[in-house]
């Protein structure tokens, strides 16, 4: 690592606003200093000239199931390195693996690769893994989307307190209406995660009981999640509220958008970003092992038996029709943000990097160009295309 590294003449992108022809002063993989551009650096620093450039955030991602071939759930080192790589080449620096839905010795051992590649990072292994998000198995059987409805179940303390035991799942999904939901939820809230519904047909009067157990977040919003028609379906008249109302009506609540623009037309992407705001909306990929592949027919989940999804190029498709999440990395997302949106281009970064770390709780650490941070830098030019990538002060290798 350079011990002393400066970027310069660029557009920053800082939480609040732009600032222009400004540098940053990096000094053993930290940000040390953010502001004008000077004339004069120490002579030791190596200066990278950074003209017509957009100097940005590295990207966090809370919910990626692979890229390159690879899905987390294949449960190797490699394949969990693979998946880091091919996102950090779309400006991802930090990202939480994410589960589908599977057998216990399944999740066991992405768990177990997960936290060996994390232990053993190096910038050449691509974007950092924070935590992994414990997401699958526990899933709504009405709402299960292109994951393998075998691999649902209900939440049992005796399986999640294994995936809990050491710290690692940081992000814990489960569906508010399960029987056992709230005893899940609090035992997240012990391990210090972001707790979350998805995958739920979940009514008002169940989101109010999950707020409480300490749910705070919903999975990509408007997919594989209940509305008021849903609702009906399930408990009859009078018309209840659902996760879409309780998300918009609650303050606290954030929740995420998946904008590959595939899933959601823009008006929605729109929607969103005025409803929640920039602090409480975040871009995610929800990528799947197609990132990066040509058209295809790929596995979704494990390679030995997670479900045949068919990838066009620009999204996955499950059998029956349904979306089956996306094969696009972050930098399309915030390019597909910033024009369907209408929302200023340091609001839409900010939902790819310092909204997400603040839900999970490493802000400290990474999200924002401010000193004290890793220096997890994206260079990117006038199209927004990323062109160099720093983690924490590193360059990534080509
Ligand atoms: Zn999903
Ligand atoms: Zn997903």
């Amino acid at each position: 690592m350079n011990s002393l590294l400066v970027l310069a003449g660029a557009r920053v992108v800082l939480p609040d606003r732009i600032l222009d022809d400004g540098a940053v002063l990096c000094r053993d993989g930290r940000l040390e200093w953010v502001g004008r551009t000077r004339k004069r650096w120490p002579k030791e620093a190596q200066v990278v000239d950074a003209r017509d450039h957009l100097l940005a955030p590295g990207f966090v991602d809370l919910h990626v199931h692979g890229g390159n071939g690879a899905d987390f759930m294949d449960g190797t080192a490699a394949a969990v390195r693979t998946a880091c790589r091919a996102h950090a080449r779309h400006g991802t620096t930090t990202l939480f693996p994410t589960t589908t839905t599977g057998a216990p010795a399944q999740i066991r051992a992405m768990l177990r690769a997960c936290a060996a590649v994390q232990k053993a990072w190096s910038a050449a292994d691509g974007a950092r893994i924070a935590g992994v998000h414990l997401y699958g198995p526990y899933f709504a059987a009405d709402k299960v989307g292109c994951h393998s409805v075998e691999g649902r179940r209900e939440p049992r303390p005796g399986e999640y307190a294994r995936y809990f035991a050491d710290g690692l799942v940081r992000i814990a999904t489960c569906a508010a209406e399960l029987p056992g939901a709230q005893d899940f939820y609090h035992a997240a809230r012990r391990k210090r995660c972001l707790v979350t519904c998805g995958h739920s047909n979940a009514s008002w009067p169940e989101m109010v009981a999950a707020f409480k157990a300490g749910m705070r977040h919903v999975d990509h919003f408007w997919c594989a999640m209940s509305s008021v028609p849903s609702v009906r379906q399930r408990l009859g008249v009078p018309m209840r509220g659902s996760m879409a109302e309780f998300v918009l009506a609650e303050k606290e609540m954030s929740t995420e958008v998946i904008a590959d623009g595939c899933h959601l037309a823009p008006e929605l992407l729109r929607f969103a970003w005025r409803m929640k705001g920039p602090q409480r909306l975040c871009l995610v990929t929800d990528a799947n092992r197609a990132l990066d592949l040509p058209p295809g027919r790929y596995r979704f989940g494990p390679e030995g038996d997670g479900s045949w999804f068919d990838s066009d190029g620009r999204v996955g498709w499950a059998p029956n029709g349904s979306l089956a999440s996306s094969v696009m990395g972050m930098d399309h997302m915030v390019r597909v943000m910033l024009r369907a949106s209408g929302a200023p281009l340091h609001e839409v970064v900010r939902m790819a990097s310092l909204t997400p770390a603040e839900r999970v709780g490493i802000d400290r650490d990474t999200g924002s160009l401010e000193p004290g941070k890793r220096a997890d830098l994206l260079l990117l030019n006038r199209q927004l295309k990323v062109r160099r990538i720093w983690l924490g002060g590193s360059e990534l290798p080509p």
